[in-house]
């Protein structure tokens, strides 16, 4: 390996989403690496002989004409638009989604605390809440929030939700006005609100066919190339593989503590401000399922600490996922990142178990295909470092001329619009 390698200019690692989009807009100036066989990042679709298997649900919700213009001109008449069916299951009921505005599906005397508790919240002088729990309390009143917000929050995040900050929730919890609450509680109002109200998804092939349509547009990515080691000083970035590179620009769309431990000789208050970023991992249990029933909606919500998962998927109701006469069952479960967990065949049994009791596997369905994905990285948690430990680490890495972009990248909770977006500013913005 020579002490500069090649110089490539813009140089682009991992080819998820942002990274695609970056070397996509790009153009073929830009080379990018991504340490998997297959780009996508984890917006793609494992195939596992006639099953597809998404990592996690991925419903794509639109909400730029030029994002929408991207996808028409590179998967023109692949995706269908579809209006979200998602319910909350509460004390062995289905509830619709978002709970605040349908409490008509709440038995009768638990919907009238809610409401009673939602109205006096809405009437009383509110202190301003300094953290998630807080806020949920004061929006949508405390019986609401501890019959979901928190513990669904709880579930999700993997942290209380009192050490949640308020940062992330604006855009992702829907706030129905007074009027459409009290409608919802009265009444079986099918349209809810929210930024996934409607949501687009390919008919055929999985979400996964979103980053495979743009790496088909980009002429110099290369596979199986993993970033080990960069070295802003000398602008240099090995691979395996290509080995060394130089780089005049370098955008990173790698998990924010990965970078900052390949960083060569990176100062001690970067090291010091990674290890205040938390993030939790997801396991995603699917399973083919050869069933009588097949569940009606998209997804259900489980707030419950009885079962082990904090929402489930029914993928082949939204798109074709299976052999004919077969169902997708997807049920995710957060855990703390870096926390072990209790390996795949205890924790496949646990969800088989709390699926069978809240009634979504009968006695006579027939499991014909099982398939276990883990995500180590799944969600940012926004707690009370999360700020502060991000902006030292990406303030420093700009002033390298390091751009650290995209839902890991970035250390963020964004979607598969934002990562599109996040990758074209990237390379536009100097
Ligand atoms: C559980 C879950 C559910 C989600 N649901 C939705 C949804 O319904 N709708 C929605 O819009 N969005 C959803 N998202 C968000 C969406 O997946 C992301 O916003 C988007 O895919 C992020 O893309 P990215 O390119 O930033 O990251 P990634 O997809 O993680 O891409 C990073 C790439 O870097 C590569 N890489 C890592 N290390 C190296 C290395 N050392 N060298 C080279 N390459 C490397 C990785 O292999 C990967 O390909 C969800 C995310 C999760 C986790």
């Amino acid at each position: 390996m020579s002490a500069q390698g090649r110089d490539e200019g813009l140089v682009i690692l991992g080819a998820g989403l942002t990274g695609l989009s970056a070397a996509y807009y790009a153009g073929p100036g830009a080379r990018i690496f991504e340490a998997e066989a297959q780009a996508g990042g984890v917006c793609v679709t494992d195939r596992e002989g006639p099953y597809s298997f998404d990592r996690a649900g991925h419903l794509l919700h639109l909400r730029t004409r030029e994002v929408q213009r991207l996808i028409q001109k590179l998967l023109p008449g692949r995706f269908q638009i579809l209006a979200r069916d998602a319910r909350v299951h509460l004390m062995d009921t289905a509830v619709r989604y978002p709970i605040q505005a349908n409490t008509f599906g709440l038995l009768p005397e638990i919907k009238g605390d809610c409401i009673r508790r939602y109205l006096e919240a809405a009437v009383l002088m509110k202190k301003r809440p300094r953290n998630f729990q807080e806020w949920t309390q004061a929006t949508f009143g405390k019986s609401l929030s501890r019959l979901f917000f928190e513990p669904y929050n709880h579930k999700l995040w993997t942290i209380p939700p009192s050490d949640l900050t308020l940062e992330w929730m604006k855009s992702y919890v829907p706030q129905p006005d007074c009027s459409r609450v009290i409608r919802g509680a009265f009444a079986d109002i099918p349209e809810g609100g929210g930024y996934n109200a409607e949501f687009c998804y390919p008919q055929t092939g999985g979400i996964g066919i979103l980053g495979q349509a743009l790496a088909a547009n980009i002429s110099r990515l290369s596979l199986n190339a993993r970033a080990v080691s960069v070295a802003p000083r000398r602008r240099t970035v090995d691979i395996i593989g290509p080995g060394r590179i130089t780089w005049q620009r370098l955008i990173s769309t790698l998990p924010l503590p990965a970078l900052v431990a390949m960083l060569e000789e990176p100062p001690r208050k970067i090291l010091e401000a990674a290890q205040q970023l938390c993030s939790n991992s997801v396991i995603i249990v699917n399973l083919g399922v050869r069933c009588s029933r097949r569940h009606p909606a998209h997804w259900l919500y489980f707030p419950e600490a009885e079962y082990s998962f904090y929402r489930v998927g029914f993928p082949s109701n939204y798109g074709r996922m299976a052999p004919r006469g077969i169902s997708v069952l997807s049920a995710e479960v957060a855990v703390k990142a870096g926390t072990g967990w209790e390996g795949r065949k205890k924790l496949a049994c646990r969800v088989r178990r709390d699926l069978i009791k809240a009634g979504l596997l009968g006695k006579k369905d027939v499991i014909e295909k099982e398939y276990l994905q883990y995500l180590p990285y799944a969600y940012v948690i926004y707690d009370k470092n999360h700020f502060s430990a991000r902006k030292i680490i990406l303030d420093y890495l700009e002033s390298q001329g390091i751009k650290s972009v995209g839902r890991w990248g970035g250390w963020e909770y964004s979607a598969m619009e934002d990562a599109i977006l996040a990758g074209k500013q990237a390379v536009l913005k100097k």
